[in-house]
């Protein structure tokens, strides 16, 4: 039999591991754990997909490629997906970040007209050019480190005219890199001190004015809220989900990150596609969502970088089936592009395993911004996003930390360099 010719072949991995048999609904329980382990594996591209995987000698058998990567020594896994991310913003907050290593708490830092305020303020005072190029430069060190598709939040802009333009420079973005960029609109981010006083008029503009314009201009995917004491209340952030689903956007939430909210028990009876860290999550509402299938975004980074003890109870949602996935957090108090530290994390403070946390972070993150379908494992058929990892087996994902395992990326059959792709 002649045999088939593809574009690119990568061969004689000393593993390839991937979650399978999860592209339609995401995997809980007992499944994160199973893996698909190939050794001696190698993966068959072509036009930017996947045709085989398999055992080198029987891919070779079948195949002529017009390259092939020799993985010797090496383990292919799927791209990461980083499923929360807060992509867009201007300037930095070093300065707040020694005040709190001195015990400043998050008080007087607003006080000093530091957090989230000094962020809205450099983003509405950033052009949109700016913002584009800040986006590519974090997304070239995300792709370096393994990331191939990205959640990326507005938030920072919080008026009418701002909003858009984040999620303008999240759209000229995405057309021009190689990371798949997904958006989601989170107006309902922080109140600015304009409508400190007046919330449900920032509330009413979110509906009104801004949720429309997203939706006419198809700037999103998802709407996002951040609902929590202090922020937005339950019965805001209801309403404001109410709208984004009459607009036929797919929701998520930011729910009991620091307090015991109820916003678990609204994500699931919202029908919410995820709900978002979930520290202080009630068993009620875990419930509710494994019932829904309501998927729990973890984001052990955010604790780490705020300094605080606690970290979701992933063992517990695993064994409630409550699909989790991973992600990064990326924003300026959580400064961190990389996927595998938050492997790491996963594994130490949420207890997950490098199988599920490696489920977690691709075919489940895949669900968590509706690609599963295309990304998220190295099946057939699939965008061929695999990582070529400088590892002899999945196992040290997660064991290994700090330096970066990834050697290159192959995204939808373009092979990057990680040590060259700047
Ligand atoms: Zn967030």
């Amino acid at each position: 039999m002649p045999k088939e010719h593809v574009d690119l072949i990568v061969e004689k991995a000393s593993e390839l591991a991937t979650p399978y048999g999860g592209s339609r609904t995401p995997l809980v329980g007992k499944q994160m754990q199973r893996l698909k382990v190939i050794k001696d594996a190698a993966v068959a591209i072509k036009a930017g997909k996947i045709v085989a995987v398999g055992k080198s000698s029987i891919l070779r058998s079948r195949f002529t490629a017009a390259q092939a990567v020799d993985a010797q020594g090496k383990t292919l896994i799927p791209g990461f997906v980083d499923s929360h991310t807060h992509l867009v913003f201007a300037g930095s907050r070093e300065d707040e970040f020694e005040m709190r290593l001195k015990g400043a708490d998050y008080m007087e830092i607003h006080s000093k007209g530091g957090g989230i305020l000094k962020t809205v303020r450099e983003t509405q005072r950033a052009n949109e050019v700016e913002l584009v190029q800040s986006c590519g430069r974090t997304l070239d060190i995300m792709l370096k480190h393994g990331t191939t598709t990205v959640e990326a939040k507005s938030g920072y802009g919080l008026t009418v005219a701002d909003e858009m333009k984040c999620l303008r420079a999240i759209q000229q973005v995405r057309k021009v890199h190689l990371v798949d960029v997904v958006p989601t609109f989170l107006g309902a981010h922080a109140i600015t001190p304009e409508f400190e006083k007046q919330s449900e008029d920032y509330v009413r503009l979110v509906t009104d004015k801004m949720i429309p314009s997203v939706a006419r201009l198809r700037l999103a995917e998802f709407c996002d809220v951040f609902c929590e004491k202090g922020v937005f209340s339950i019965e805001q952030a209801r309403r404001i989900l109410d709208v984004g689903r009459k607009y036929a956007l797919k929701l998520k939430l930011h729910a009991d990150e620091l307090t015991p909210f109820g916003g678990a028990e609204l994500a699931a009876e919202a029908e919410a596609v995820s709900a978002e860290h979930l520290l202080f999550a009630s068993d009620k509402g875990l419930q509710m969502m494994a019932e829904r299938g309501v998927i729990a975004v973890l984001l052990p980074a955010a604790s780490f970088a705020l300094m605080i003890d606690r970290y979701a109870d992933a063992r517990r949602m695993i064994e409630m089936g409550v699909p989790v996935a991973l992600g990064t957090d990326f924003n300026p108090s959580c400064w961190v592009e990389n996927m595998q530290l938050i492997i790491a994390l996963a594994c130490r403070q949420l207890r997950m395993t490098p199988a599920e946390a490696l489920t977690a972070s691709t075919i489940n993150a895949a669900h968590a911004l509706n690609r599963a379908h295309e990304v998220g494992s190295l099946e057939v058929g699939k965008k061929a996003d695999v990582l070529i990892l400088d590892a002899p087996n999945h196992n040290f994902l997660g064991y290994r930390f700090g330096a970066n395992l990834v050697s290159a990326v192959v995204k939808e059959g373009r092979l990057v360099d990680a040590s060259r792709a700047t």
